[in-house]
């Protein structure tokens, strides 16, 4: 059995490993979606696809996960929430669960008849995208919410920097 769990993963943090890992005692492989994939360089989506694939990749080679058990694969948002299951399930292999939270993507999947599971969240105020993004703005410990190769990413890419760019106003 298969299950595809969705996020936009903006950045990668430890609720996202902590669902990860339990859905891989439930099923024997995890497609990670990585949703909004065309989006980046802005503060609520700041990383591209590219940085969340290696995000996610070296995250679960640090938890000992089996490059065996998921495919990380991006998913561009279309227009048309009346197609997007087809959208989604032409990029991806084929699975038998969905897990998320989201009341659209349920509907969604639950409309095409897919069985539909909202995982349990895990320490969700502090693991949570929105507020990793808003501490690495505010310059506070945001490094404690994340995996360690998840903070070696975005170093290499000096995340910080272009969050805190892209935040000033344009001078005139
Ligand atoms: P944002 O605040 O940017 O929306 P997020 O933390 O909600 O970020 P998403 O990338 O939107 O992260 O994640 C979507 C999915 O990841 C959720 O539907 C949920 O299934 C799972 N998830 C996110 N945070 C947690 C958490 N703390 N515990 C368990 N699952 C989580
Ligand atoms: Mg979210």
């Amino acid at each position: 059995m298969r299950g595809l769990l969705l996020g936009r993963m903006q950045p990668v943090h430890e609720g996202h490993l902590e669902v990860i890992k339990i859905i891989l005692k439930e099923v024997d492989e995890v497609i990670i979606g990585i949703g909004s994939a065309q989006l980046s360089h802005t503060l609520k989506d700041p990383f591209t696809a590219g940085e969340r694939v290696m995000m996610l990749t070296k995250a679960l080679s640090e938890n000992d996960i089996p490059a065996s058990k998921y495919y990380i694969i991006p998913i561009q948002d279309i227009e048309c929430n009346s197609l997007w299951v087809a959208h989604t399930k032409m990029l991806t292999p084929p699975f038998d669960y969905v897990y998320s939270g989201n009341p659209l993507v349920q509907r969604l999947f639950i409309e095409d008849r897919y069985k539909v599971t909202a995982p349990p969240l895990f320490n969700r105020k502090i693991y949570s995208g929105t507020e990793v993004r808003r501490r690495m703005l505010e310059g506070e410990d945001w490094e404690s919410l994340v995996p360690k190769s998840v903070v070696d990413v975005i170093k290499e890419i000096d995340g910080i920097g272009r969050i805190k760019h892209l935040s000033k106003e344009e001078v005139r």
